[in-house]
């Protein structure tokens, strides 16, 4: 028997391979997704999308906790910043993950959950299906959607540099506020936060990992939670690296999307909204392509002025210190717009 061929084989069934895969299985494109969990959605991750980015495009069912006012902490200043639209919202990325995948398959796409990548060679995908038999599979377009440790990237000989740290604790509760905590004794000029969801809430901290380890920072997490009297010792904490290494989405019938082009926000490690803006451009790419794809160049630059805040930062703690104070202020008196400018 010969070898299965797709017009598009995706790897990877994150916010970003779904979100292309629908909108090529909309236009009629015969498009394979592959995924190596059993079940599409869960990750680590605080699940905070924004206004700007995908709030206005989810059905309401799947929204967590809205919130139209933002806690922000510093060594100096303490700030709420309020909006009349909800400024961020929280998800559960399977809940997230399963409505994408319905849609995607709704529109035609095939996905095969369980299934693992093992190799790319020249559009030929080997993978081991979900019963252990290895599969060997052809296509003129390749899609990277395969996260922040990509295998697609790999292949293609992209180095990855710039990668931040983030660890993630879900503890049962709730919580009133959503709150930021930019303090530079424990997180350098990374950040800690509390995301409430419905009946849980998202306690982490993020930061470049160049700077730190994962036992550090998640000792250093634990240390700051319990001073905002949350007791982490003895919980589940997740980790899990975030690729900021932007090198371009295009090769030659390659693509890289999401995490895997390294289109995360290096400042805030956001990265659901790259994902899927990413997603659907390399989809309208791949169907026509004239399509000139000036969202990713958008986003792309302003993730370059976020990480010229993020290398200023990292040079001492005086710079850090002076800098993240500097940026509270400018977003207190409306000079940087928090949502326009520091979201995705
Ligand atoms: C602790 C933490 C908190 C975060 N909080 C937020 C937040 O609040 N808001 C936000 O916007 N972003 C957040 N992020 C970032 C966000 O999770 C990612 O940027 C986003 O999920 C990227 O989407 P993606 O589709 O590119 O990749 P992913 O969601 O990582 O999906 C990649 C998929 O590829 C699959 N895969 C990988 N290799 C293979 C293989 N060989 N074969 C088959 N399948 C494979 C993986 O299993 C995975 O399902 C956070 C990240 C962390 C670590």
């Amino acid at each position: 028997m010969g070898m299965e061929f797709f017009d598009v084989i995706i790897l990877g069934g994150g916010p970003g391979g779904l979100s292309c895969a629908s909108l090529l299985a909309e236009a009629g494109v015969h498009v394979l997704l592959m995924e190596r969990k059993k079940t599409l959605g869960p990750k680590v991750c605080a699940g905070g999308i924004t206004w700007h980015g995908f709030i206005q495009r989810i059905p309401e069912q799947l929204i967590e906790r809205t919130f139209h006012e933002q806690k922000i902490f510093s060594n100096f200043q303490n700030f709420s910043f309020r909006s009349k639209h909800p400024v961020i919202a929280t998800v559960n990325r399977l809940n997230l993950g399963q409505w994408m995948m319905a849609d995607a398959r709704s529109k035609g796409a095939h996905i095969r959950n369980g299934w693992y990548v093992n190799n790319v060679d020249n559009r030929i995908v080997t993978a081991t299906n979900d019963r252990g038999k290895q599969i060997r599979l052809r296509c003129d377009h390749l899609v990277g959607a395969d996260g922040s440790t990509s295998l697609v990237r790999r292949c293609l000989g992209i180095p990855t540099a710039r990668l931040g740290i983030g660890i993630n604790y879900q503890i049962p509760g709730q919580y009133k506020y959503m709150e930021w905590h930019l303090d530079n004794g424990y997180f350098g000029n990374g950040y800690g936060w509390i995301f409430p969801h419905r009946d849980s809430i998202s306690i982490g901290a993020y930061g470049s990992r160049d700077k730190r380890t994962p036992s550090r920072l998640k000792n250093q997490l634990i240390q700051w939670a319990g001073s905002r009297g949350f007791d982490l010792a003895g919980k589940q904490a997740r980790a899990e690296l975030i690729n900021y290494d932007y090198r371009g989405y295009s090769f030659d019938g390659t693509w890289l999307v999401g995490d895997a082009a390294g289109l995360a926000s290096g400042l805030t490690g956001e990265g659901i909204h790259p994902a899927i803006v990413s997603g659907e451009a390399v989809a309208r790419k791949i169907i026509d392509p004239d399509y000139p794809a000036d969202e990713i160049n958008q986003m792309a630059k302003k993730k370059m002025r976020h990480e010229r805040i993020v290398d200023i930062s990292s040079k001492n703690k005086t710079a850090c210190s002076l800098l993240m104070e500097t940026l509270i202020l400018m977003i207190r008196l409306k000079v940087v717009d928090f949502q326009k400018q520091l979201s995705m």
